[in-house]
């Protein structure tokens, strides 16, 4: 499933202090913003209720009729009355929408709680009312089935009691060991209802440091979660080879996340009609108004139709601030769909997801339009670097290039793989920060190019990567260590001044890192050191057959 559960409303999960998701208000309408509007309506109807009151006890005093109104006096009572409905509007909205959303969170919660765990943890005292006290009997009644393995962590209201107890009947249904597995030292709160359902425990993945990356003038330590030996080092060689050739430089082209539903019509001649409308730029401000009532983040940035028959497919493409944005980005999509609804009433919605998005696949439609941030970052590396530091010749690595990560790619009819390994550096770099691994597919999609400059001397390398799906907010980034690594990066949150600058800045990071990857790895080919280099790192010399056994 690649749309992400939205944060629970529970205070558990709000761990990092951002602020709860902004589910649409009539406010949004108002194009000042909310504190200033009220402040003004508030002034408005004091000063002119005080207005009014000075004018009739002078009135009063000087037996004038009340009725009888200046100008001023019709202005103020205007005022006045245009004052109150707002303020009563405001309020009462306000009054009636909390009634509405308590009502929705609970229908959310009872539904989540029915497919997983809930993320509603009860008070103790409730919760375990009719629980037996003893593990040893928790353990028993959740092996037989009698309390739902799903429902602990709302039973017992303690995540880590729950994990344990889960743990232990899992071993014992399946008579197997999880030992291994550790199960303390992980704060469960942290992950519930937002990250993981159901924990027995957590895999533990060494996070190595790259670096320092000289990227735009900035110097970064590198955190790479892997197993795989030679993969930190050999990324920190390339990060050695930029810097001391003066540093990558990295552009961002882009940056939309992007959702696209699967709408179907009776012919095709209207689901054309519906791609007009949609193309069509004079509709393009009223759509983007429905939109953008997502999020205080989202800001439509474009529509793209495809149609296959009498279905429509259409690509909503967005800003989504520092947040990765799947969930924003399907919340406004689910906003424009209910309204095209009233003009396109004909209009049957497959799914909001109807695979042209494209989320976790391969595909063109990324490759070529890209999704999340699109980047390009060089670098020149002198031939002395090239010799000294990458073992290699300039010459060498442009040859390489072309035969392996063009042609070669060509030849096996590559879909934005012209790379000798961009989602190892990507995939590392994602396990580290918190981000959605299974989005490597597309985020490592990459054209790494190579060319002799100043007269062959030196080697010009360049990564244009045009699909990195990255966030700073929301999902595993909040998690203690994730959230330490993207500290380490300069990256933590959500960046208040300007948002969406630290989700921007890590895709930067991750291509001036899959650049020292990709110099790195192809100079060890070229070398011939490849196979050398892993029997050293990824053979250690203990016995395998003796971890085996
Ligand atoms: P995603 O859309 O990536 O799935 P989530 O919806 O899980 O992200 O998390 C994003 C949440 O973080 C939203 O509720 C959003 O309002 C909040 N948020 C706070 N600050 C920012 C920011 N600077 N950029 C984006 N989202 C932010």
């Amino acid at each position: 499933m690649d749309i992400r559960r939205r944060p629970p409303k529970s205070p558990h999960n709000n761990t990092n202090n951002i602020p709860p998701s902004a589910s649409p208000k009539a406010s949004d309408a108002l194009p000042l913003p909310l504190y200033l509007t009220n402040g003004i309506f508030f002034t408005l109807f004091f000063s002119v209720a005080y207005f009014l009151l000075h004018r009739w006890r002078d009135k009063i005093r000087n037996s004038i009729p009340l009725h009888v109104l200046t100008l001023s006096e019709l202005a103020a009572i205007i005022s006045l009355i245009a004052s109150f409905i707002y303020l009563l509007g405001f309020f009462g909205i306000d009054f009636v929408q909390s009634f509405i959303s308590k009502s929705e969170s609970e229908d959310e919660q009872e539904q989540s709680s029915f497919i997983t765990c809930s993320p509603v943890v009860l008070p103790k005292s409730v919760a375990m009312m009719d629980l037996p006290k003893d593990d040893e009997e928790l353990v028993n009644r959740v092996v037989s089935g009698e309390i739902p393995s799903y429902s602990l962590e709302s039973k017992l209201g303690d995540c880590f009691k729950a994990a344990k107890i889960r743990r232990e009947a899992v071993q014992r249904i399946m008579g197997t060991s999880i030992e291994g597995l550790p199960l303390e030292g992980f704060d469960y709160d942290s992950i519930l209802g937002q990250c993981c359902e159901m924990p027995v425990g957590y895999v533990q993945i060494p996070v190595g440091i790259a670096g320092p990356l000289l990227l735009n003038g900035i110097e970064y330590s590198v955190p790479m979660a892997t197993t795989e030996g030679c993969l930190v080092a050999s990324t920190n060689r390339g990060c050695k080879a930029i810097y001391v050739s003066g540093g990558a430089t990295c552009v961002l082209l882009k940056d939309g996340m992007t959702r696209a539903p699967v709408v179907r019509f009776s012919t095709a001649k209207r689901a054309a009609e519906l791609k007009f409308f949609l193309e069509d730029p004079l509709n393009f401000d009223a759509l983007s108004v429905i939109f953008n009532k997502s999020s205080r983040f989202a800001r439509l940035q474009g529509i793209k139709c495809a149609i296959a028959g009498k279905n429509l497919y259409i690509r909503f493409s967005c800003s989504t601030g520092d947040a990765m944005g799947m969930n924003m980005v399907s919340k406004g999509v689910q906003n424009v769909l209910d309204f095209l609804q009233t003009d396109f009433p004909d209009m049957d919605v497959i799914g909001i997801s109807g695979n042209f998005c494209s989320d976790k696949k391969p595909a063109a439609v990324n490759w070529i339009e890209g999704r999340g941030k699109s980047v390009v970052c060089e670098a020149i590396i002198t031939g002395d670097v090239v010799t000294k530091v990458l073992k290699t010749t300039v010459n060498s690595l442009v040859e390489l290039n072309m035969l392996k990560n063009l042609t070669g790619s060509a030849i096996a009819g590559a879909l934005g793989g012209f790379n000798a390994h961009a989602a190892n550096i990507v995939s590392a770099i994602f396990i580290a920060t918190g981000q959605d691994p299974a989005q490597n597919i597309e985020s490592s999609h990459c054209i790494t190019m190579m060319e002799a400059v100043n007269d062959g001397q030196n080697l010009h390398v360049s990564v244009t990567m045009p699909s990195i799906e990255v966030g700073t907010v929301g999902g595993g980034t909040q998690l203690a260590s994730q959230s330490a690594c993207l500290n380490l990066l300069g990256v933590k949150g959500a960046n208040k001044e300007s948002p969406g600058s630290n989700s921007r800045l890590l895709a930067t990071i991750v291509a001036g890192s899959v650049l020292a990857g990709e110099l790195s790895l192809m100079s060890a080919i070229s070398a011939g050191q490849l196979v050398k280099s892993h029997m050293k790192y990824n053979r250690s010399s203990r016995d395998i057959t003796k971890i085996g056994s």
